[in-house]
Formats: C-alpha cells, sequence, structure tokens
C-alpha cells in the first residue's frame, strides 16, 4: 500500500482526497466539520480502553458502522458517538442514539456499552444487548464485504 503524508498534521496516511491532498482520518473529519451542517464521530475502545477505530458520518454511512467496520470482531468492547451540530454559527452537542442498524452491528461485533450523546448535550451509557429501536436510517448496510 502506497503511504501518503497529511496535508495537516504530516503523519502518514492511506486517504488520498486528491492528486495533491492526503489527510490522516482525525484531520480529514476535523476538515469535514467545515463543510457539513452536523456531524457524528464514533470511537471503539477495546475492554482495557485501547482505542481501536474512530469513525464519522461522512462517509455516508453511521459514524458506528463506519468505525466498526475497520476493525476486528474479537476486540471491541465500548463505542462512544457524539453529534455535533451547527446552527445559526453556532456548534452544539446533540442526539446520537443509534439507530437500528448500528445496534445490530454492534451486537454483532460484541460490544457491551455504547455511551451516546442526548439531545440536550448529556452523554448516556447504555448496554448494547439490551437496547431495541425502530429508528432507522436511510443506509441499511450492516455488513459491508
Ligand atoms: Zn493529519
Ligand atoms: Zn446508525
Amino acid at each position: 500500500m502506497i503511504t501518503f503524508f497529511c496535508a495537516e498534521c504530516d503523519a502518514p496516511c492511506h486517504n488520498r482526497l486528491s492528486a495533491t491532498d492526503a489527510y490522516c482520518d482525525e484531520c480529514y473529519y476535523a476538515k469535514s466539520l467545515t463543510m457539513y451542517r452536523a456531524i457524528s464521530f464514533a470511537a471503539v475502545y477495546s475492554k482495557d480502553g485501547r482505542r481501536l477505530s474512530i469513525g464519522s458520518s461522512v462517509n455516508k454511512c453511521c459514524a458506528e458502522r463506519n468505525a466498526l467496520w475497520s476493525i476486528d470482531h474479537e476486540e471491541a468492547s465500548y463505542v462512544v458517538v457524539c453529534r455535533v451540530q451547527k446552527k445559526k454559527q453556532k456548534v452544539s452537542v446533540t442526539s446520537s442514539r443509534p439507530c437500528m442498524q448500528c445496534i445490530l452491528t454492534m451486537q454483532m461485533y460484541g460490544v457491551e456499552k455504547v455511551c451516546y450523546s442526548t439531545k440536550s448535550g448529556e452523554f448516556v451509557w447504555e448496554e448494547v444487548h439490551h437496547m431495541s429501536t425502530t429508528y432507522e436510517t436511510v443506509s441499511r448496510t450492516i455488513v459491508r464485504v
């Protein structure tokens, strides 16, 4: 695999956005914050608290699934997700309660608990295997092959 260097921070990376610019995940998400009205971020952690991956909602699907798809099943224990919105030039935290497809995906990956933001900007933890919801998003992809 060819390695590029992030245009913002010089870290080696594999995401090439154009012929001239490549960005690491973190810088790519920071950049996308300026282009979207609302964006979700998710991070997946192992049992001992290591961050395994991060994902955002900019790649057409939910942040949780984008983060989970890039790692191996066995290690995922916790998912933390947050949604930030921009309204009248003000930034606030809003609800990021996982949708049905993300709950199913987390259950498949053996994620124990998920922490998500609420409409009032607080965070709650929920046991993934107790969660159910009928809220669906446009992207129904649960497994990406
Ligand atoms: Zn970077
Ligand atoms: Zn989702």
